[in-house]
């Protein structure tokens, strides 16, 4: 098994956007990256990023190219924070100095028994990324 430093980058040389290469895709009729078209007809299409091991947007070389998580990593993360985006810090201080059931004090500030549960439990009010 070789590793992918063992060969050169493949340049684009056509057009660039954002410093990626841009192709047209006949079968799918629209101009897509190059780097992603590579990995798409050698893998099969992905909803995961195509990401470069040698950090060079213009590269297309198939040995370079990986299909990874970071859209995904992204997404996870917002995805937690969003409960947290429901309710302000004020809301969240509240919420924390309260007592009583955890229902009851959800229903007064309008969110959910686990929101109110998840802040109880010393979850570390986050300010929105
Ligand atoms: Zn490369």
């Amino acid at each position: 098994m070789s590793n992918w430093q063992d060969y050169p980058c493949k340049e684009w040389t056509g057009a660039l956007t954002k410093g990626y290469g841009r192709v047209w895709d006949t079968a799918k009729k629209k101009v897509v990256y190059v780097h992603r078209k590579t990995m798409e007809d050698a893998y099969g299409p992905s909803d995961l990023d195509v990401c470069h091991e040698c950090d060079n947007p213009k590269c297309y070389e198939l040995r370079h190219l990986r299909y990874g998580t970071v859209t995904s990593n992204l997404n996870d993360i917002k995805r937690n924070n969003r409960v947290y985006r429901k309710i302000n810090q004020e809301t969240a201080d509240l919420i924390r100095a309260s007592s009583g059931r955890h229902v009851d004090i959800g229903r007064q500030h309008g969110v959910s028994k686990a929101l109110v549960q998840k802040i109880k439990a010393g979850h570390q009010w986050q300010n929105p990324i």
